[in-house]
């Protein structure tokens, strides 16, 4: 198995900090105890969970009772949804974004099968909301607004809290799936207009199977998992307890490091954005640049495959997302950047790099030495290198078939 590579898929999975495992061992092995028991060997554990619930309400300034345990972003995005509706049957509608993760567009079209309506926001070509198209879309029908904070794809960082002033307006409850938010952007539900938000262990260095459903003290929540008390009764089920304890760490520990960490992260994004553009010909960043993650940059190589640049990438160890996602055969590209509006030759050639806070000079170094090369061999072997016109007769050909 190879574990040395240069790893700059952070939007996808973290690695886990060493600090966290630390803290999260003894709850595999020795303290095993349930934290609902009366025995003290089981309180212990509850005291544990107190402690890392009140880690993970600070990264938030959110109030531990606000904060409900999932098993990951997905469940606290399909959660907060189906309560949204269940807390409010009489209304049938539903706002949300053309751009959102699986975890939310998904549910939104089941929906629709059963009799809700749904708006899916459009997106300009930097890949930002239109407000005017929000508020017209907004009426006393609408029970919920689901829009994600920040994009997983281009990093995109939509306005919370401009759409959140609209939303109370309506009385909708507005839930947030702030997956790619929490730890690179400072959150503070204190002052916030969100009533409900998701967030995911491991998209902050933090074990995968545990994440965490923010939802204000008031909002009306009618539970997806019914069962035992646990949770306040809004989450049923024995808790995860060594990914609770491992999560209050990763969260304190990206409150620690958040400023100085995205600081960073920044500078090495910026350093590798702007040197492929400047020695690689027809590239493009996409996205908003000025509202952006400070650790994701979305790189469209105009005429080749994003897919064909990643295998290339492999082969030096170095570890990138496309934007497409290869499914039943097909090439499909990615929603996000069709929702954009990006001619062909940008779509099918794009890159995603998600740095974080372990990564080094020296890969960012790395791969701008070996960007120019790959992108110049793939252009080689494309027969449409400067034919807008002719890679998309080319492109539909493949994609027809
Ligand atoms: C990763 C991600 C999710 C899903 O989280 P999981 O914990 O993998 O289920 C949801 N939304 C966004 C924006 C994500 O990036």
């Amino acid at each position: 198995m190879q574990n040395n590579c240069i790893y700059l898929d952070n939007n996808a999975t973290t690695k886990v900090d060493p600090e966290v495992i630390e803290v999260m061992l003894p709850y595999l092995t020795d303290y095993y105890g349930n934290p609902s028991s009366m025995h003290t060997f089981g309180g212990q554990v509850g005291k544990a969970v107190r402690t890392a619930r009140e880690q993970l309400a600070a990264i938030l300034g959110a109030d531990e009772s606000e904060i409900v345990y999932t098993s990951c972003g997905t469940e606290g995005d399909n959660a907060a949804i189906r309560a949204a509706l269940l807390a409010q049957p009489e209304k049938r509608h539903i706002v949300t974004t053309q751009v959102e993760h699986p975890a939310v567009l998904n549910v939104c079209k089941q929906l629709e099968t059963q009799g809700y309506s749904v708006t899916y926001l459009s997106v300009n070509h930097q890949g930002q909301l239109d407000l005017d198209e929000l508020e017209a879309s907004l009426t006393g029908n609408t029970a919920l607004v689901t829009i994600m904070y920040a994009n997983n794809e281009t990093g995109t960082i939509f306005p919370i809290e401009q759409i959140g002033l609209r939303v109370k307006e309506y009385g909708a409850i507005f839930h947030v799936d702030a997956v790619q938010a929490v730890g690179k952007i400072p959150l503070n539900m204190k002052t916030s207009t969100v009533d409900m938000l998701t967030l995911s262990g491991h998209k902050l260095h933090g074990p995968k199977g545990i994440g965490a459903l923010y939802i204000r003290r008031g909002v009306r929540f009618r539970p997806f998992m019914i069962g035992g008390h646990q949770e306040r009764g809004r989450r049923a089920g024995t808790e995860n307890v060594p990914g609770i304890i491992a999560l209050g760490k990763a969260a304190e520990l990206e409150l620690l490091h958040l400023e100085e960490a995205t600081t960073r992260e920044r500078r090495l994004r910026d350093r590798l954005e702007q040197t492929l553009l400047a020695t690689i010909p027809d590239c493009v960043v996409n996205g908003d640049l000025t509202q952006r993650l400070p650790n994701t940059t979305n790189i469209g190589f105009k005429y080749i495959e994003g897919e064909a640049i990643l295998l290339s990438l492999n082969k030096y160890g170095i570890c990138a997302s496309s934007g497409s996602a290869c499914t039943s055969g097909s090439l499909e590209p990615s929603h996000v950047l069709r929702a954009m509006g990006l001619p062909y030759t940008t779509l099918h050639g794009s890159i995603r790099f998600s740095l974080c806070r372990y990564t080094t000079v020296a890969e960012i170094e790395q791969v701008i030495e070996v960007m120019p090369g790959i992108v110049e061999r793939l252009r080689a072997l494309s027969p449409f290198k400067n034919d807008d016109a002719g890679w998309l007769q080319e492109q539909s050909l493949v994609i027809s078939h």
